[in-house]
């Protein structure tokens, strides 16, 4: 499995930084944002390194697909039953941070810090 010994997202994979764990198997990872912008807020990643959604190709559209369909199963699990909000940020321009695709997953009652 690809990983980027320089990537803090693959550090957490691997154990090397902690991290409150939502949810993990074999491909995929979720845990609780250290930031959050709504009272609930994870970020869902694929445990395999890919920098962005410009790095995803054809082999990983069935993890990506994976990603959609956790989302509100974790969501009903933490409690959020009355909508959330998924977000990708992509590149630069797109806000992201982090370059380990991750899809940020917000719920909760508002108002919220930010979106
Ligand atoms: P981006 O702007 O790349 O879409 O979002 C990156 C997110 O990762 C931010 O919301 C930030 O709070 C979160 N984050 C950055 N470093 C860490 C960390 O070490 N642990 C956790 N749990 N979240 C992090
Ligand atoms: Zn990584």
């Amino acid at each position: 499995m690809s990983s980027d010994p320089d990537c803090i997202f693959c550090k957490i994979v691997a154990g090397k930084i902690p991290a409150k764990k939502v949810y993990e198997d074999a491909e995929l990872l979720a845990f609780h944002d250290i930031h959050p912008w709504a009272p609930v807020h994870i970020l869902l990643i694929p445990k395999q390194h890919v920098a962005t959604l410009y790095d995803a190709g054809p082999e990983h559209e069935a993890l990506f697909g994976r990603m959609l369909g956790l989302a509100p199963r974790l969501m009903r699990e933490l409690g959020v039953l009355d909508g959330f909000r998924t977000v990708v940020n992509t590149g630069r321009n797109g806000g992201q941070e982090v370059f380990h695709v991750h899809m940020h997953v917000m719920g909760g009652p508002r108002p919220w810090a930010k979106g």
